[in-house]
């Protein structure tokens, strides 16, 4: 599959290259010809004789009198011509004059030519390093794009294999027995249950990790306060069981928001603050307005994030080890990249700081609505 892969791009990326080459040699090429004959279209003069004297074919006019002008000058007495001075000559004379003015020309176009076929190679050569250049910066990003979705594709279908295969071997356990108490049924039944739940959470994860990105027309001004308590309310039920106490503080702050996803972020900052904190612990919720940007904090009690796992914590499928361990915390690693790629598409960052059996605080950046600072200035004012 990935050979496959590679194979296809290796050759789009030749495919690519010999594009922009072709595209590169026919430029060289034409502005070599069009050089070429706009050199050599005045290498055609001719001397005819005559007291006239001496004329190239379009471009050399005779002189006024050349009898008393015994040397051999150029000058340009206007923009498009040019006058050739010489002593008068006899027919033998001007014929070898000729033919050494021919054979000069011939030999001038005759180097021309053979320097322009050089400078040619040498774009030829250069250019195929060039296009090969360019191709390859051109395709990186799809590569990158692509080697994301394969990553994700075998990230989904390893993560989505061990609840299947969790069912199939519960499931034949229970056909291979040739009594079957209610009970041991019942049990069966319970354990695909769960894995059914589970299956089911990690498609709805795949599904918003795959939504359409926001655009300006789903944001509007609202309350940060609001789908806080909203989040909260969502997940009290969970907080009771534990006996977890969430305390919000958070004043009241104005922006621009897609209402549903961004209490979808707040959930699960907040689930994953009841999850991996104790019993009988406190969740505080704070906040503050600097610089235009709205800072909300979720900060808990539980057993933090050791520091190696700190990069590596917003990235898809990415479970600390203390948390995989833990029997009761069955999450598959996707609530903070979808979190965080919620907060982005806000134009706001997500970042946590945590140390390990003492606690973790992840914090939300949001730039604060316009209506939000003329609020503010006007509280400031009066
Ligand atoms: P999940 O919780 O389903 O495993 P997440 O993407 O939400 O997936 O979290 C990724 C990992 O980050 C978790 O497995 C856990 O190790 C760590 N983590 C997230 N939130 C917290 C928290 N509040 N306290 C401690 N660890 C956390």
């Amino acid at each position: 599959m990935r050979l496959i892969n590679l194979d296809k791009i290796s050759n789009t990326r030749l495919k690519l290259a010999l594009t922009y080459l072709s595209i590169i040699m026919v430029l060289f090429v034409s502005f070599s010809i069009i050089f070429y004959q706009a050199s050599t279209a005045n290498l055609q003069i001719k001397v005819i004789g005559g007291p006239e004297a001496l004329v190239g074919t379009g471009t050399l006019s005779p002189p006024p009198d050349f009898t008393n002008q015994p040397s051999v000058t150029s000058t340009s007495p206007s923009d498009d011509q040019k006058m050739l001075q010489v002593p008068p000559l006899n027919q033998d004379e001007i014929t070898k004059l000729n033919s050494k003015l021919e054979d000069t020309f011939a030999k001038l176009k005759v180097n021309l030519r053979n320097q322009l076929i050089i400078l040619n190679v040498i774009a030829l050569v250069a250019g195929a390093f060039i296009s090969y250049y360019l191709a390859l910066k051109t395709l990186q990003p799809i590569e990158l794009a692509m080697d994301a979705q394969e990553r994700f594709t075998a990230d989904a279908s390893h993560e989505l294999r061990t609840p299947l295969a969790i069912m199939q071997a519960e499931i034949e356990v229970v056909l291979a027995k040739k009594e079957l108490s209610l009970a041991r049924a019942k049990a069966a039944l319970e354990s695909n249950y769960a894995e059914v739940g589970r299956l089911k959470s990690l498609s709805e994860g795949l599904l918003d990790l795959t939504k359409a990105p926001l655009t300006s027309k789903d944001f509007k001004e609202l309350k940060l306060n609001k789908l806080v308590t909203e989040a909260i309310n969502r997940v009290v039920k969970l907080a009771q069981i534990k006996d977890i106490t969430i305390d919000d503080q958070l004043p009241k702050i104005i922006i621009n928001a897609e209402g549903s996803s961004l209490t979808q972020a707040l959930v699960i900052l907040l689930d994953n603050a009841i999850k991996y904190s104790p019993e009988g612990s406190v969740i505080q919720i704070s906040g503050s307005v600097e610089n235009k940007t709205a800072y909300l904090n979720i900060e808990d009690q539980g057993i933090g994030i050791k520091p190696n796992d700190l990069p590596h914590i917003f990235e898809r499928f990415y479970r600390a080890d203390t948390a995989r361990n833990q029997a009761n915390n069955k999450g598959y690693g996707l609530g903070l990249s979808i979190a965080k790629q919620i907060v982005d598409q806000h134009s706001g960052k997500l970042s946590v700081v945590s140390s390990a059996k003492k606690g973790s605080t992840f914090t939300i950046n949001l730039p604060v609505s316009d209506h939000h600072r003329g609020a503010s200035k006007r509280n400031e004012q009066t």
